[in-house]
């Protein structure tokens, strides 16, 4: 199978690969497995259903780091995950014994998958601890606290990545590609729906003080990183309209639904539409001056497809294990000191966009994201 987890060169050659055309071989070179006592100790912090389900499959397929420690308050997943995964003792921690992490070299990196609130207090205390830094999305709730994270991990000397999976995956790395090199003439428009209909088996999703928002927070992010990265440049203004509430008791704390228009400095204009109540089938589509190129579905693990208006096969490519590609990458940066894709910063500007349109929402005013500008230097074009 081709390997798109490989290190330092990968991303590069494969965007030229890509602009070769219609029905090239990728060429991706081929990642090296590093044996397994040297590869980077990744722990899990929060045990739930994308660590379960997700991240500790991945982390069995990576070729430079290795699940070698976790983080629980539940002394029966820690059981279970000894010996399923056959990690030692001294590398299970609960919240609490965690800071003692900072004795233990087997670890080199913390990837905490806690509800987005409480992303910003585990990420600190592991960079406190000496560790690199894998946060999920959305990285924070508030500013604050992606500042903080940002910070904690500067004054530390280590790296801090979210969890964004999709810079590490074909068919959306062909999105960019097409999208910023203009292959089918300017960005004219972009669509992108992301959703599902939610039913509370993760109740601080629907909990604005732990979820920090609704589905906006939690699905809506695709759809702004998607326009983002496809069209390289963050938006000047955002609109945006809450969706009818049709389940008040479910939907108490936070929206069922937004919709959102990004407008961009050129003209472009990107509009979104995240929804609890509704699957929406996970979208990006861009309109360009001379065709159309989009993915359907867009964002999911697996089973991700491309069309474009010429029918040239540009998005015809294959499907990876993204979270591995992901994890690989940033242990490669780790391993050779450069920096990820996907930093800090660009978490930050994404909450900082996330809470501008939340911000439109609730005035029905166009918000202007001049507050954002100062980080737009750093994350253009990623
Ligand atoms: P989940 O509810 O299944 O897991 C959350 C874990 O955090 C649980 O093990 C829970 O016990 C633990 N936790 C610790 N303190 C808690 C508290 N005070 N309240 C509730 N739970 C607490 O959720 P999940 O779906 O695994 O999502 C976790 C994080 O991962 C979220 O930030 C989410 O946005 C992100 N996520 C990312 C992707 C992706 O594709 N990148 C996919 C799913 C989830």
């Amino acid at each position: 199978m081709t390997d798109f987890s490989a290190p330092a060169a990968s991303r590069r050659d494969f965007l030229r690969t890509l602009s070769l055309g219609a029905g090239v071989t990728l060429l991706a070179p081929n990642l090296l497995a590093l044996p397994p006592e040297r590869k980077l100790g990744v722990a899990l912090l929060g045990l739930g259903k994308y660590s379960a389900g997700q991240l500790a499959p991945a982390l069995q397929q990576t070729k430079l780091c290795r699940l070698a420690g976790i983080v629980t308050g539940s002394p029966e997943k820690a059981a279970k995950w000894k010996q399923q995964y056959q990690l030692p003792d001294k590398n299970i921690y609960d919240y609490k014994t965690f800071d003692r992490i900072i004795d233990n070299p087997d670890i080199d990196i913390v990837y905490v998958v806690t509800p987005n609130a409480l992303h910003a207090e585990y990420a600190v205390r592991a960079a406190q601890a000496g560790k690199h830094v894998i946060c999920e999305k959305p990285m924070a709730t508030t500013v604050a606290d992606a500042r903080r994270m940002i910070a904690a991990s500067q004054k530390a000397g280590k790296k801090l990545s979210i969890g964004y999976r999709l810079h590490f995956e074909p068919h959306n790395q062909a999105m960019m590609h097409l999208g910023q090199t203009q292959a089918y003439g300017p960005l004219k428009h972009l669509v992108s729906d992301n959703g599902f209909r939610f039913n509370n088996d993760t109740p601080w999703r629907v909990s604005k003080s732990l979820g920090g928002g609704g589905p906006l927070m939690d699905m809506g992010i695709y759809s702004l990183q998607g326009c983002l990265y496809t069209k390289g440049q963050v938006p000047t203004a955002i609109t945006a309209k809450f969706d009818p509430n049709t389940n008040p008791q479910l939907f108490k704390d936070v929206e069922a639904g937004i919709k959102w228009q990004l407008q961009f400095a050129d003209g472009t204009t990107a509009d979104c539409h995240t929804s609890y109540a509704e699957n929406l089938d996970g979208r990006l589509r861009a309109e360009a001056a001379n065709g159309w190129f989009e993915l359907q579905p867009a964002f999911g693990y697996g089973g991700l497809a491309g069309s474009t208006s010429k029918n040239d096969g540009k998005l015809n490519l294959p499907n990876i294990n993204q979270q591995a590609a992901q994890m690989d990458d940033f242990a490669d940066c780790v391993l050779h000191n450069k920096p990820t894709r996907v930093p800090g910063e660009m978490g930050l500007r994404d909450v900082q966009l996330l809470l501008a349109i939340y911000r439109a929402a609730e005035t029905g005013q166009k918000v202007a994201t001049t507050d954002v500008q100062q980080l737009i230097d750093r994350t253009q074009a990623r």
